[in-house]
């Protein structure tokens, strides 16, 4: 794990449970004191939505619906607030093979909000900022099986995923696809978007990508407004980049 002593507030900012995600493989207490363990000050919970490749019982009524699928948080909001960890919400949008980080709405913003279920990406950008919160695209190069072809939405997003430690760390089973994050990052200049970073973690083996830092933040809200005016880090667990995305 990457410890950097002027950047020491480490965040995941990209995780997955088997409470709401299909294809994670641990629960969010395991996600979170593996997290501790590993040195993070706070992870970001970011399950995949309703559309996207969850484990929620799909005939329960919206309202329903969103409150199991925010337990996983719910869960991991209380081991962080006895255990000093940070335990934000977020979650990931499917849209037809792209993806969106979701950060700064909660539980009850979605349960009043039926109409972001079927929301069109700019529809999304519409009431996610209305609610204050932020889009980022998630791996928006990566190549896999459930993504038919890459699709941008600079317009609709207020960042790029640039370094998603799945794809390059050697610990994730899944290296040597820096590329991916060559061009989200070189995306993300060219439309002058902020970067984040993140592991797309879905068990304990926690590879240690992530945001870092000066300073410790107190919500997910906080989190939004550090991505557009503080001076942070990224890693993929291997190696650090400043916030344009540049190797250190
Ligand atoms: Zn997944
Ligand atoms: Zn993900």
């Amino acid at each position: 794990m990457l410890q950097n002593s002027d950047y020491p507030y480490l965040y995941e900012t990209h995780l997955h449970t088997c409470t709401s995600s299909r294809c994670a493989k641990n629960t969010p207490i395991e996600m979170m004191k593996a997290c501790k363990e590993a040195g993070y000050t706070g992870a970001i919970i970011t399950e995949h939505n309703w559309y996207g490749n969850h484990c929620v019982d799909e005939e329960l009524a919206w309202a329903d619906w969103i409150t199991v699928f925010c337990k996983s948080y719910d869960e991991a909001k209380i081991w962080g607030e006895e255990n000093d960890f940070d335990v934000f919400f977020g979650y990931e949008a499917f849209y037809g093979g792209a993806e969106f980080l979701i950060y700064g709405v909660n539980k009850e913003w979605l349960i009043a909000h039926p109409e972001i279920k079927d929301a069109s990406t700019s529809e999304q950008y519409k009431l996610i900022h209305e609610a204050g919160g932020i889009i980022v695209q998630a791996h928006p190069f990566r190549e896999a099986s459930y993504i038919p072809e890459v699709r941008l939405f600079p317009e609709w997003v207020d960042g790029v995923e640039g370094i998603n430690a799945a794809h390059s760390n050697r610990k994730s089973g899944n290296a040597g696809h820096e590329q991916w994050d060559e061009k989200a990052i070189a995306y993300a200049k060219k439309h002058r978007l902020p970067m984040t970073a993140g592991s797309d973690v879905h068990s304990t083996n926690i590879f240690g990508g992530g945001m870092a830092f000066k300073r410790r933040l107190h919500s997910i809200q906080d989190f939004c407004k550090a991505i557009r005016e503080d001076d942070y880090l990224l890693t993929n667990g291997d190696d650090w980049f400043n916030k344009q995305g540049e190797n250190l």
